[in-house]
This record gives C-alpha cells, structure tokens and sequence, in this order.
C-alpha cells in the first residue's frame, strides 16, 4: 500500500496529468511540500477535526493536511484534471480523503464533514474574498466552522486584519474583525508558487468568536459599514444619511464626531451606531 511519503513529486505529477496551470481558475500551484506542512501546522490541531479544503489542485496543500494527521479532508476541486492526480492521494490515505468536483460557491459541503471544522485553503483568487464572506456572515453563529487558515494576495490579508486610521482598513476589516480573531501568520513572495503571480501573498488564521466581540444586529452593521465605506471620503452625516434620517443625531448620541470619516471609526463605535439605529424611530 502506497502512503503520503511515497507519493511521486508535485512536478511529477503535474506533468504526467497534464495540469498546465489556468489562468482563469487562479491556478497558482505551492510545489514545495515543507511549505504545505508549514501551513498545515499554522491550522492548528488537525487530528480532531474535519478540514474542508477549497481548490487542492495538484494536491500540494492536501498532503500537508493529511500529513499534518488531518481527521478527514474534504476537497472541492472545480478542475476536473486535477481528479486523477488528487485520486492517488486518496488511495494513499485510505477513508481519509473525499474530493468533490464542482464550484465551491454552489456546493454544500456539510453533508459530507463531521464537526469541529476547519477550513483550510489556497484559495483561487477570484473566489477567495466571496467565500470569506459568506463563512463570515452566517446567519447562524457560531458558525459551522472553527476556523479558517486561507491564503490570499497579501493586500486582502491587510484588508482583513487592518485597524482603523489605515488606508487598508474597511467593510472586511469589520467584518472579519466582529466576529473572529484575525492574524496574518505567513507572507509568502510570488516565487513560492508555479506560475510565480505577480504580488505577494499571505496566509490569514480566523477563530471564530462563540459570540461577535460587541452586540449589534448584523444586517444593520453591514448596511452601516456599507454605506460608511463605499464614500469613505465623505464625512458620516453625509455617507449615512441613507441609513436613518436622524443619523447626525445618532451619530453624537453614541460618541461619533458627525464630521468623522468611517475609516476612523473602530470595530466598537460601529457597533454602537448600529444599535442605536436599530432603536431609533423612523419618526417624521
Ligand atoms: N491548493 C493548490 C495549491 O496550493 O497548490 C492549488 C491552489 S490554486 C491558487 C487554486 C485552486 O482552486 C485551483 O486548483 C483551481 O482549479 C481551484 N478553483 C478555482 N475556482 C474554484 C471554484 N470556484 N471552486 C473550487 N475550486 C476552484
């Protein structure tokens, strides 16, 4: 019986399947199986959980899942050449790897995972902020999963961890922010990868929060935030007026200069807004 360390090279294994890297599936392979280890291990204990994996591709990160003593992985691969290649390392870690071929923004992975779960992924570039969404905003929280270690361009990953007064800080810093512990824990530069993309990129760890750091309603914290940051230029009495029609008044009773800009405003102030436009009558 084959086993993980028996496996032929990723080089190997892409050239004899074929699996020229597609620019149009944001195909940008980690070749190098210390690396896939090392972002294993930055997932945290595998060996009790269930790890979804979005996008194995050649299998690179995979294997140092499996490795790693993942419980169980579930693969969703959109690229059906890449199935041969992923099939071989199922046969080395028997009952311990599923793959499904399809689009991971319309399959329903929960049928097929066994709670804890942690999500662990390469994530294609085009989809990889979408995805994050959606896992950040759950209707039921906590959510399904435990945590999330996903790999993007590094200017995404700042998105996601900035702080208020930074050009980078936003509706994703927000969000993320709300509801979970975000750090970046690795930087990687363009050469770690085949094809090398043109900028650099970092591997963010989420844990979610058993609750969000400070109450609000979700949906009216991101039409707040929303509305605050898609004019991020223009002062909050003007960005918000669509929000409530009282907002200037809403603005001071929570502590919130109206003259300030929403990159200036942390995590706890918009929440406080959030909740006093939630209690706050649509009067005259
Ligand atoms: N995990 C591999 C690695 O680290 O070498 C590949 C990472 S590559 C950046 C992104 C992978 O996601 C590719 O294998 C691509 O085919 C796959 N992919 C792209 N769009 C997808 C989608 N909507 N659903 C599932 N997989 C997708």
């Amino acid at each position: 019986m084959s086993t993980i360390d028996g496996l032929p090279p990723l080089r190997d294994v892409i050239a004899r399947h074929d699996l020229r890297a597609r620019k149009q599936l944001g195909q940008n392979f980690l070749l190098d199986l210390n690396l896939t280890a090392k972002i294993a291990r930055a997932a945290g204990d595998l060996s009790q959980s269930d790890v979804i994996e979005i996008g194995p591709g050649p299998g690179g990160l995979t294997r140092g899942l499996l490795a790693e003593g993942a419980r169980h992985v579930l693969a969703i691969e959109k690229d059906a050449r890449a199935l041969p290649a992923l099939a071989e390392i199922a046969r080395a870690c028997p009952g311990r790897l599923t793959v499904l071929n399809g689009d991971a923004l319309e399959i329903d992975p929960l049928a097929h995972v066994t709670p804890p779960i942690r999500i662990v992924a390469n994530l294609p570039y085009n989809v990889g902020t979408e995805l994050l969404i959606r896992w950040l905003t759950s209707a039921i929280w906590p959510p399904f999963w435990q945590t999330l270690t996903l790999m993007f361009q590094k200017e995404v990953a700042q998105r996601i961890t900035a702080q208020p007064g930074s050009k980078a800080y936003g509706r994703l810093a927000v969000l993320a922010q709300w509801r979970a512990d975000a750090r970046i824990v690795m930087t990687l530069p363009p050469e770690a990868f085949t094809p090398a993309p043109k900028v650099h990129s970092s591997v963010v760890h989420l844990t979610a929060l058993p609750e969000p750091r400070y109450p609000a309603d979700a949906k009216i914290l991101s039409r707040v935030v929303a509305a605050g940051f898609n004019q991020r230029r223009k002062m909050l009495r003007a960005s918000l007026k669509g929000v409530h029609p009282d907002i200037e008044n809403l603005l001071e009773d929570v502590g919130i200069a109206p003259t300030a800009r929403a990159e200036e405003i942390g995590l706890e102030q918009f929440c406080a807004l959030a909740r006093a436009v939630e209690n706050a009558p649509r009067g005259s």
